[in-house]
This record gives C-alpha cells, sequence and structure tokens, in this order.
C-alpha cells in the first residue's frame, strides 16, 4: 500500500530510533524503516553503552531526551564510573547490558512514542525531484511520499563479511546488505569510500573456568544514566578478566596471511582505537599480553562477550588462539568472530543538520557517515531526525556547537574535517571538556530541547524543577558568609587574611568537606546530597569555567564570522599555497569552518581572519 508521511526513517539500529523518536517528538508524522521488527535496537558487537567520551553522549541524548540512556537504565547488568581517579570532566558512565533486554526495551520505547510507525519493509531507492528527496521504495514496491528521508543504514551500504579467506556478503552476521541503496546513492554522485570493522567470537560461559579469571564488579548502587530513573532495578552481575598469552600471539602471527586485512582483501581501514587481536600483534609486537574483559551477554544466557580479541582469522584459528588464553583453555565458540567491510558517505558532505548538500530534506546519521559505536550513531540520530521534522514544519534548524556539547564537537569534526578511519568519540576531542561534563548534560541541553520541541511532558518538568533547585542552593551557598577567623573556630582551615568566604567558596576547595561546612552554617543542612553532589563539581570548576566561557565568546564571536563566498584566497597574504588552494576548494561559509579544514593552519586562519576584517573595515571607510 502507498502512503504519503512526513519524516521516513530508513533502518532501526541506534541511529535509526533516535532519529525516528526525535522526528517523532518534534511533532512530524513519521515511519521508520527497517529490514525486521525483533532486531530493532540490535547491539551488533559489544553489549555495553557508554564509556569515556561515550557516556557524555549518551547524557546528552537524554538531556535532549532521547531514549538511549532509558534503555541501558532497564537492561543494564553491570553500571560502572570510568575514570573515577580523574577529575569530574572526564568520569565516563558505562553499562554493560542484557543485550535482548536492551532491544526489547528499545522496542517498547518506540512502540510508545505517539506518532510513530515501525514498518518490516527495507528501503531500495529514493525518489527524487528537482534535487530534492520525495519519498522512499520499498522492496515490497510500496512507495511511500515523504517531505524528509533520514538515512541510518549503518554496516549494511554493501555489507561484506570476512572469516579468513571466506566472503559473505551480509550487512551483519546472518542479514542481508543493503545493496539497492548502496547504488542510488552511488548514481547520485556521494562522495563514499570504504570502511571495516570486526567484532570477536562469542563463547559459551558454561566453558569458562572462571576460577582462572579476575573478577570484576560493577558500582554498588549502579549510578543510572538518565535523569528520569531514580534506580536500578535490574540484578547486576560481574564481569571477568583474563589475558592473551604469548603462545595465543604466535598463532595469530603464523596465520596473519590467512585473515582478509593482512592478506590485502579488504581496502577500508578500521578502527585505530578499537583494534583486531591481529592489529594489537602486529603493530604493538612487543607486548606480551592484553587485556580480556569477559562480559556476560545476559542474565538469561549463557553467551559470553569478550571484549578486546575481535578478530577476522579463519575459525578454527580463532579456536586455537583462544584455547592458550587461561580460563578459555577448554571454550566452545558458539559464534565465530568476523570483520566487516562498508560503504560509508564522506561526512563533509552534509550540513551541520546532518542534511546532504547534494540532496536537498535527505538526511545521513549513524556509522554511515564514517563513525563507530552505539552512541556516536544515536546522537547523529537525535540530531538528524529533529532536523529533518523541522524542516517539513517549517521551523528552524537545530545546530549544537563545540562549546555546547559532544554531539556538537562530533558533528562538527565529520562535516568539517570528514573521516580516514571510523571515528570514535573520545573527552580530548572537544576544547571546553571541563564545562561539557557527562553530570551537567541536562543543565547544558535540556532548555534548548524544550525550546526545540524535544522535551515535553515529565522531563520538561522535572529539568525546571531541578534547575530551581540548584539555582536557589547556590543563591544560599553564596550568601552565606564567615570570616577566616569563624571559619577556624569549626574546625575549618583557611588562610587568616581577613577576606570574608561563602559556603560556596569552600565548596570549592577539596579540602574542607560538606559536613565540615554544615558545621559552620547548618542552616544549609536542608540542601539534599544530590544538589550539593552537583554543585561541589560546579563549584570546583568555577575559576576555570569562567575563564574558558570567556573562550568560548571569543571562539563564537570569531567562529561565526561569515567568509564572503568569492573570496579569492591567492590575495589573502600570508596563507601558504597549499591553504590557498584548500580553501578554494572548500569554500567554508565561517571562519571556524576554515580553521577545520585539514591543511589549514592557526596561523593561516589568523591571516584570513585579519584580512577579512581590513576588507570590511575598508568597505566601510
Ligand atoms: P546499525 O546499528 O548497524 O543499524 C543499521 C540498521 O539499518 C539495521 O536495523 C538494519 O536492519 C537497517 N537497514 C539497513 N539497510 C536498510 C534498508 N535498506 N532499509 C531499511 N533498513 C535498513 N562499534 C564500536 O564502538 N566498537 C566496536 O568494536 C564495534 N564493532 C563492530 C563490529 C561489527 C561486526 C559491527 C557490525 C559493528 C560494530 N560496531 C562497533 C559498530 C556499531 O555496531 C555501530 O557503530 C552502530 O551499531 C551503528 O549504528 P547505526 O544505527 O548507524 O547502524
Amino acid at each position: 500500500m502507498n502512503a504519503s508521511i512526513d519524516v521516513v526513517v530508513i533502518g532501526g539500529g541506534h541511529a535509526g530510533c533516535e532519529a525516528a523518536a526525535a522526528a517523532a517528538r518534534v511533532g512530524a508524522e513519521t515511519i521508520l524503516l527497517s529490514h525486521r521488527v525483533d532486531t530493532i535496537g540490535e547491539m551488533s558487537c559489544n553489549p555495553a553503552i557508554g564509556g569515556v567520551g561515550k557516556g557524555h553522549l549518551v547524557r546528552e541524548i537524554d538531556a535532549l531526551d532521547g531514549l538511549m540512556a532509558r534503555a541501558i537504565d532497564r537492561s543494564g547488568i553491570q553500571f560502572r564510573m570510568l575514570n573515577r581517579s580523574k577529575g569530574p570532566a572526564v568520569w565516563g558512565p558505562r553499562a554493560q547490558a542484557d543485550r535482548a533486554l536492551y532491544r526489547m526495551t528499545m522496542q517498547e520505547l518506540l512502540a510508545d512514542i505517539p506518532r510513530l510507525e515501525i514498518v518490516a519493509d527495507p528501503a531500495e531507492d529514493l525518489t527524487i525531484k528537482r534535487g530534492r528527496v520525495v519519498g522512499v521504495v520499498c522492496r515490497s514496491g510500496r512507495r511511500i511520499t515523504a517531505g524528509a528521508v533520514v538515512i541510518t543504514t549503518g554496516t549494511f551500504l554493501r555489507g561484506r563479511i570476512h572469516i579468513g579467506e571466506k566472503q559473505i556478503e551480509a550487512g551483519r552476521v546472518g542479514e542481508a546488505p543493503s545493496v539497492g541503496l548502496a547504488l542510488t546513492l552511488h548514481r547520485l554522485g556521494f562522495p563514499m569510500g570504504r570502511l571495516k570493522t570486526g567484532t570477536p567470537a562469542r563463547l559459551d560461559g558454561r566453558t569458562i573456568d572462571w576460577a582462572a579469571c579476575t573478577e570484576q564488579s560493577g558500582d554498588n548502587p549502579p549510578v543510572p544514566m538518565s535523569t528520569l530513573t531514580s534506580e536500578i532495578a535490574q540484578q547486576q552481575v560481574p564481569c571477568h578478566i583474563t589475558h592473551t598469552t604469548s603462545s595465543a600471539h604466535s598463532i595469530v602471527r603464523d596465520n596473519i596471511h590467512r585473515t582478509a586485512m593482512y592478506a590485502g582483501r579488504i581496502a577500508g581501514p578500521g578502527p585505530r582505537y578499537c583494534p583486531s587481536i591481529e592489529d594489537k600483534v602486529m603493530r604493538f609486537a612487543d607486548k606480551e599480553s592484553h587485556q580480556i574483559f569477559l562480559e556476560p551477554e545476559g542474565l538469561n544466557t549463557h553467551l559470553v562477550y569478550p571484549n578486546g580479541i575481535s578478530t577476522s582469522l579463519p575459525e578454527e584459528v580463532q579456536l586455537d588462539f583462544l584455547h592458550r588464553i587461561p580460563g578459555l583453555e577448554r571454550t566452545v565458540v558458539v559464534r565465530t568472530g568476523y570483520a566487516i567491510e562498508y560503504d560509508y558517505i564522506d561526512p563533509r558532505s552534509l550540513n551541520a543538520t546532518l542534511e546532504t548538500r547534494m540532496v536537498q530534506g535527505l538526511y545521513l546519521a549513524g556509522q554511515i557517515n564514517g563513525t563507530t559505536g552505539y552512541e556516536e550513531a544515536a546522537a547523529q540520530g537525535l540530531v538528524a531526525g529533529a532536523n529533518a521534522a523541522r524542516a517539513v514544519g517549517n521551523q528552524k534548524p537545530v545546530i549544537l556547537d563545540r562549546a555546547d556539547a559532544y554531539i556538537g564537537v562530533m558533528i562538527d569534526d565529520l562535516t568539517n574535517r570528514g573521516v580516514d578511519e571510523p571515528y570514535r568519540m573520545f573527552t580530548s576531542r572537544a576544547e571546553y571538556r571541563l564545562a561539557l561534563r557527562a553530570d551537567n548534560a541536562d543543565q547544558r541541553l535540556t532548555a534548548k530541547g524544550i525550546e526545540w520541541q524535544l522535551v515535553k511532558g515529565a522531563r520538561a518538568m522535572r529539568y525546571r524543577e531541578k534547575a530551581d533547585r540548584l539555582a536557589d542552593a547556590r543563591q544560599r551557598l553564596q550568601s552565606a558568609k564567615a570570616s577566616p577567623s569563624q571559619l577556624a573556630r569549626n574546625g575549618v582551615q583557611i588562610n587568616q587574611d581577613g577576606q570574608l568566604r561563602s559556603a560556596w567558596d569552600c565548596l570549592g576547595l577539596p579540602k574542607i568537606p560538606w559536613p565540615k561546612i554544615l558545621e559552620v552554617w547548618p542552616e544549609l543542612t536542608d540542601l539534599g546530597d544530590n544538589t550539593i553532589a552537583q554543585l561541589e563539581i560546579d563549584a570546583r570548576y568555577a575559576g576555570y569555567i569562567e575563564r574558558q566561557r570567556a573562550d568560548v565568546e571569543a571562539y563564537r564571536r570569531d567562529e561565526q564570522l561569515r567568509l564572503p563566498m568569492h573570496l579569492d584566497y591567492r590575495s589573502v597574504g600570508g596563507l601558504s599555497v597549499e591553504e590557498q588552494q584548500k580553501l578554494d576548494a572548500g569554500r567554508p561559509g565561517t571562519l571556524g569552518a576554515a580553521s577545520r579544514i585539514p591543511g589549514v593552519t592557526p596561523a593561516g586562519v589568523i591571516a584570513l581572519l585579519r584580512h577579512v576584517k581590513s576588507q570590511w573595515a575598508s568597505n566601510a571607510g
């Protein structure tokens, strides 16, 4: 049956789920097309959400009322705050999932969203009229007319699996690749390339000698990902750690010529920061051992995911390798590990809204844009879905910049720098990471989400209550003041310089614990623990953040500086020939975009800034 709809989302992975949910939340009648309904929300690789950098993205998605954090809170079986020994800016919330429960929870959350229909019918082609997408053609022959289309097909575009010498055309193991759509995108002239990623074998936990491994428990109590979750109700289980051995490494080395990557059958690069065991052994030849986390795949399954040893070695070699690892000597492999190679689209062909520059109304999100990871995909999905819906409703686009959110950092990196390997998020990618913390994502983004119609109802109400509570508490802390001698009388040691200190100042000093502050100002006792925990981080970072705020203002001022469309870069003094050529080819719209063209140096950016400002001055004069 043919249909007409506001937004069609193609793909039910992490990007597709958030894109469809966001489009419907903004008010668009939305259809999500996927191969199968029961694989919607599938975790293709490791059963875990979050981590350092990635956890920041999950909290930001949650702040904009996305689904990922709520889904993991209901299905997480081990929660840990990574990097706890470092400053709160780089703490990374991570949770191990019950894989089946995560998928089912995501499907339930989607089913509850008004205006969203889910259809199991893969997209084969797009209908384009006068440079604008106007619909989708499905495998069944059904035609859907649409105001906007979001493609989130992950690793499926001309996907090809490699296991040793064997090659299988597939989007994921057991699932057909997307060929029709890949050909459509080729035909439309999108700049495309090949990337690869990989996954380890899955093991039968009943055949692992757990006593030979080290147990690792999660945090107690577990800290939820979503601000809407008050506590984690799910049963929590431990993970285990073991290590590869030099004997296992020699198996890898002896068979390296049989892997697709080293035999030259895969052209595309893989994720440098998530290397296969082949890459680890070959690139770090002096290392005799690598850590393996044995992660349970769920509460009602014996499947175990050995994190850290993704591989495309032949099946029998994988087994031989595993049997040389302590605890895995007799393990049974339930599913063989594999590498997958797939098409991606150069994300420099997208705007910051994730709309393609070549076809109006067509948005791309997720692994198709050269990223890797569920969280990166979900965050893009949310932005693309919201923008698709807002464009159909003639509303202003949703754009986050590098000073707003990790989501802004990622989209800016992708659309301006492109990728030469699968892109994943790290805290080091963000310039303003003291301000962009996982703990304050709601304070940074939920007000914007309300303005963009992404956040409504209970979350909007909770956010306002929390924001009021924090503002009120901060004000009380700042107005409670005492002299150094009064403080000393209460056991708070501070410089005896005669200067009054507020409770806020004291909270910012790591050596003064909150109970000590309460001895000085007992009237603050009613401020709740959660409020104080949040404000304590804010108070500690206050000085740095103030400085960073000035940097952000300067960045926003110059970043937004528009570059004339027909600027003759050869006339800009101080630019190298390479810079002139790159700028001429890229034609960036703003100074910020120019600064992120690979090869354009900070000195070149300053030369450009001076040139444009002097042009203005002479035009004005
Ligand atoms: P996916 O989750 O792949 O979802 C794509 C969706 O699109 C699926 O629902 C599919 O059915 C649907 N679809 C495809 N074509 C069509 C069509 N024509 N019509 C309708 N629906 C369609 N990430 C890491 O961070 N670390 C890793 O180690 C890692 N290893 C990986 C190993 C493997 C083997 C794979 C496959 C992925 C791995 N990933 C890893 C990546 C991670 O799974 C992805 O980054 C993430 O799932 C991308 O989300 P997505 O929404 O873009 O795509």
